[in-house]
């Protein structure tokens, strides 16, 4: 009996059946039986559970390129690439054969106690040749939360080694999102998790974030992107400078909802984060392995940050890993000054975890994913993308490299800051995205801001299937909203 077969453990299989498509799922599984033990037993994140119990969750059982199937046997475009990491798409045979070859050989051992493994010292060295100049040295983690918990810590051992121990301020934005650890959600700016378990926790400021649609009135994009900047220059100064240790921020805000900043925004802050002398973190968790046609977000952006988290596409998702690029600055006083830094996982530098990053960047490397999302793709997407702002129901629409997003309005506008929202409560974005799932398409929806970060493999032809498809249920999501008498 071979292990490649989703043969589920307990009888949740209904039947056979003929294949339908050469890459579908060949078996048929007893969905109701599976949401029946779901919802007895599986407390998912980020989930209302009882409402989940009351619908029933969709079961996805097998993915393929850009697509996904779930238990009755619907195939589904994948506009999310999983939660923004299966950057190289799904069915990567190669990535599931580096693992199960590291299996074999050494499964684990951890890398306390003055002990390595050949592929974690593979992959660090590899990290450190597809990263800007200033990296040289990674500190590995099991997630993006746990390589942001070791970035405050990080940053506060690096002032504390150098006699500045009042610095210990980490400045944020609203609505980021860093992860969902107590420091993760404390450096995170979502009020949501804020409101849960008395967060954040001391020693984190917020600052607005670059959103031009909601926060641009007035102004060119130019002209926000540095006032949004000096609005960290303001904090540093309401903080005191001297107790300001590091800013953090996503190159482009993720889980917020794609906030793809004015070109000004970032060389501003770099501006500012050097006249304070103050660390810059890049969260590079959804940004990095190619996601904006770059490395790394902040090439795009132009800034040259201290330290850089990631976890999500450095393995495309296959298998968990995480970590922190240190840059000099920082990497030279922990090693010459810093004697033991009492921090790590059990994880950390895990050998299977790390043969799956190094095949999954092989991979991005040999069919150039992050150059053609550069040059190519991502320039097309942009174009597509664009063409859906003639929609009645979209206000604004914007990309880079391959996340995109748009605004849903009850009534369009010359100018981007006069259109009319609709009310928060009739949650049209959750109605566009019933659409987008009735009819195969996986797009987000945060508000009513509709987003997309799609598998950097996604070829032409299937952008314009997406397309294609978006454009299907904005029509029938507004000729919804006409029946209801909304528009
Ligand atoms: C997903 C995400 C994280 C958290 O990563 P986990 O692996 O879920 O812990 C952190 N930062 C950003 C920008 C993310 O998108």
């Amino acid at each position: 009996m071979h292990s490649h077969s989703l043969q589920p453990s307990i009888s949740l299989v209904a039947s056979a059946t003929a294949k339908t498509a050469a890459t579908a799922p060949s078996q048929v599984f007893d969905t109701k039986a599976i949401q029946k033990l779901d919802s007895a037993h599986y407390l998912h994140p980020f989930t209302d559970f009882k409402d989940l119990n009351e619908k029933g969750a969709r079961v996805m059982i097998k993915g393929d390129g850009i697509y996904l199937w779930d238990s009755e046997g619907k195939q589904i475009l994948d506009g999310m690439s999983g939660l923004w990491c299966v950057n190289v798409g799904y069915g990567r045979t190669s990535i599931a054969e580096a693992v199960y070859q590291q299996m074999n050989v050494l499964p684990f051992y951890n890398s306390f106690f003055n002990t390595t493994n050949v592929p974690a010292v593979q992959l660090a060295a590899k990290l450190v040749e597809i990263s800007p100049p200033q990296f040289n040295h990674v500190f590995f983690t099991g997630s993006g939360s746990e390589g942001n918990d070791t970035n405050l810590r990080m940053v506060r051992r690096y002032w504390d080694l150098l006699g500045y121990q009042d610095r210990h301020v980490i400045i944020s934005r609203h609505n980021a999102y860093h992860g969902s650890t107590v420091a993760g959600a404390s450096l995170g700016g979502m009020s949501g998790m804020h409101a849960q378990g008395g967060l954040p926790i001391p020693g984190i400021e917020h600052i607005g974030q670059p959103n031009y649609f909601e926060a641009g009135r007035g102004k060119t994009e130019a002209e926000f992107g540095i006032e949004a900047a000096s609005w960290l220059e303001q904090k540093i100064l309401e903080v005191g400078p001297e107790k300001v240790a590091a800013f953090i921020g996503e190159p482009v805000q993720g889980a917020g909802g794609v906030i793809i900043p004015p070109a000004t925004y970032w060389p501003e802050i770099q501006r500012i984060c050097d006249k304070y002398g103050i660390l810059l973190i890049a969260d590079e968790v959804i940004c990095g392995f190619g996601r904006l046609g770059t490395w790394f977000g902040s090439e795009l952006m132009g800034i040259k940050p201290d330290l850089m988290t990631f976890a999500k596409g450095v393995t495309s998702g296959y298998i968990p890993l995480g970590g922190v690029m240190v840059g000099d600055r920082v990497a030279d006083v922990l090693i010459e000054k810093g004697g033991d830094f009492n921090h790590g996982f059990t994880y950390s530098g895990h050998p299977v975890a790390c043969a799956a990053a190094l095949e999954n960047i092989r991979i991005l490397q040999e069919e150039k994913l992050v150059e053609k999302v550069g040059n190519k793709t991502g320039p097309y997407l942009k174009q597509q993308f664009a063409t859906l702002a003639s929609h009645p129901l979209v206000g604004f629409a914007d990309s880079c490299g391959f996340v995109a997003g748009l605004n849903l309005v009850k009534e369009k506008a010359e100018v981007v800051h006069d259109c009319v929202l609709f009310d928060a409560e009739q949650h049209v974005g959750m109605i566009c995205r019933g659409y987008m799932f009735g009819n195969g398409m996986i797009m987000r929806a945060v508000g009513d801001r509709m987003i997309i970060a799609p598998p950097l493999c996604m070829s032409i032809e299937q952008i314009d299937e997406m397309i294609g498809l978006i454009r299907l249920c904005l029509d029938q999501t507004l000729a919804d909203l006409q029946e209801r008498g909304w528009v």
